[in-house]
């Protein structure tokens, strides 16, 4: 059942085995995997339930009615974009469906942590599971936007890997607004997956429903309290609790760490917060291009994943991925530097232009924390080594487009940065374009503000997924991620999710029986 709290006219209280804090990639899979086998669960979001009808295509609707904190968070000096959904399916209802199995060199790092079973063997039975449920598939040919196939175009031309993405959807008809929520339902989000089937159930999923307040009895985690809230404004309406056996946090990297941090004295919370850079590069060509319907990546470049290193330590390259990027009119208008005519001027050549977009690695993480304002916050900033894995992207961008018969190459900073050939990319591409606020930069993949890990010295919580100093609080998504996945992470965060929860059920059995 959902119960949508903006309509619930009281307040309201309930109890389950088990009751999950968040309905996104992490918590919707737990939740499925759970409530599958005989446990009584109830999910809670602090977004509103929308469905395909719900969806416009339009980028201000969609932004304002599911972006989290409607579409302006950012981190405190305003350098980085957050970009995350708060609505039922959490970021999977505004997520692209490119669909990756960590690597194996990033499981190797985990069980480096002590959670020996990132292994590729361990979770092989997790992915194939998830894999069929989103009816994910290497993405056809007929989903390639113009912008897509001038990047492959670009990488053949230039040697460098790439390959089509593996995509979470089924009978796409690529109408390209993928972003904005899915009109069509083909795109396999939590939303239409997962959800369904555990209200089905008999699961009851909340929304507009904010946790705010853990239960504890005995150091015991047994439920949460928390508001019912206005849609409209946000504003609390009524509220709930809900007694439960066992707590969940999904609320994403960013909303588990603020319930943790109002909740639970923890060191670790927060003190990584991985978010994968995000930079842009446009590149006008001179001619029409279709850039918006297919799927927004149906190829990412990978042949810079690899960080690469001297004997001394010293930067050589890589350490970053590109995705070709989905540039509706707004996120564009948004991302270029300029302003008045020279804005007006660039946007004219819209229908023109290709993209790129960063997902740097870093090994420099960023936190969050909530001030003594009572405010939760976020800082990052590239530095070190990601210095030069982001100046390095933009300049392989650049190539990529040159090859593929770009007329010129826009880096969107306020230098108004161009590029036309060669020379001008090592000449006019450097280290100014990725200081702080020299262009719009974003980040979407949040990991690893609450991981897990076997040293409670250094993590949250258990490999199980258990607080290590709160029994009976589970963390199962991006936030128990021990950090970057180097490439898009949701079947990464998903995975994790099942293990954790099929650890759940071979240790406490249903929890109520
Ligand atoms: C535009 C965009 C495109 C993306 N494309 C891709 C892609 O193609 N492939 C990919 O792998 N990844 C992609 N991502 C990233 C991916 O969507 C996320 O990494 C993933 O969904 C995170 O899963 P999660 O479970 O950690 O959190 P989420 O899926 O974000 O879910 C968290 C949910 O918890 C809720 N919540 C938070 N706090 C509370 C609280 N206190 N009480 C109640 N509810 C709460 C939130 O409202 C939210 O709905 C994209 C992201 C964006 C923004």
């Amino acid at each position: 059942m959902i119960i949508q709290g903006t309509h619930h006219a009281g307040d309201v209280r309930d109890r389950a085995d088990v009751v999950v804090i968040g309905t996104g990639a992490g918590g919707g899979t737990l939740a499925d995997y759970l409530s599958e086998r005989g446990w009584d669960v109830v999910m809670l979001d602090r977004g509103g339930f929308f469905r395909a009808e719900d969806f416009t295509q339009r980028e201000q609707d969609a932004m304002v009615a599911f972006n989290g904190r409607r579409g302006l968070d950012s981190t405190v000096d305003n350098a980085y974009f957050l970009n995350y959904a708060e609505c039922v399916g959490g970021s999977t209802v505004h997520y692209w469906g490119d669909s990756f199995r960590a690597p194996a060199d990033r499981l190797e790092r985990w069980r480096g942590f002590g959670i020996d079973w990132m292994t590729v063997g361990d979770l092989a039975p997790h992915f194939d599971a998830i894999e069929a449920d989103l009816g994910i598939h290497v993405c056809p040919e007929r989903l390639f936007n113009e912008n897509n196939r001038l990047v492959r175009q670009g990488c053949e031309a230039l040697g460098i890997a790439g390959d089509a993405v593996p995509t979470a959807r089924v009978d796409c008809i690529g109408c390209g607004w993928t972003q904005y929520g899915c009109t069509y339902n083909r795109k396999t989000s939590q939303l239409i997956t997962t959800i369904p089937r555990v209200s089905r159930r008999g699961g009851r999923v909340y929304s507009d429903a904010r946790a705010e307040r853990l239960i504890l009895e005995g150091g015991r985690a047994r439920g949460v309290t928390g508001s019912l809230l206005d849609r409209s404004t946000d504003r609390p309406r009524g509220t709930f609790r809900v007694d439960a056996d066992l707590v969940v946090m999904a609320g994403g990297a960013i909303g588990s760490a603020e319930f943790l941090l109002r909740n639970v004295e923890d060191p670790i919370v927060g003190r990584r917060f991985y978010m994968n850079p995000h930079y842009f590069v446009y590149a006008d060509f001179g001619r029409e291009i279709d850039n918006v319907t297919g799927i927004p990546c149906a190829y990412e470049v990978h042949g810079f994943r690899e960080l690469r290193t001297d004997a001394d330590g010293r930067y050589r390259g890589g350490g970053y991925t590109m995705l070709c990027n989905h540039q509706s009119p707004g996120v564009t208008a948004a991302t270029l530097s300029e302003i008045g005519a020279a804005h007006r001027e660039r946007m004219g050549k819209y229908r023109q232009l290709g993209s790129l977009m960063s997902v740097i690695d870093e090994s420099n993480p960023g936190r969050l924390w909530v001030g003594d304002d009572g405010h939760r916050r976020t800082w990052q900033r590239v530095r070190g080594v990601d210095v030069h894995k982001a100046v390095e992207f933009m300049k392989n961008a650049a190539r990529i487009f040159l090859a593929a018969g770009a007329r010129e190459v826009w880096i969107p900073d306020v230098w108004g940065t161009v590029v036309r050939d060669e020379a001008e990319v090592e000449e006019n591409i450097g280290i100014r374009s990725v200081m702080p606020n020299a262009q719009f930069a974003a980040g979407s993949h949040f990991l690893g503000t609450a991981p897990l890990g076997s040293d409670p010295e250094d993590s949250f919580a258990d490999p199980h997924g258990e607080a290590h100093r709160i029994p009976g609080l589970y963390v199962a998504d991006g936030a128990a991620v021990p950090g970057s996945v180097s490439k898009d992470p949701s079947l990464t965060i998903m995975a994790v999710a099942r293990h954790i929860a099929a650890g759940m059920h071979e240790r406490e059995g249903r929890a109520g029986a």
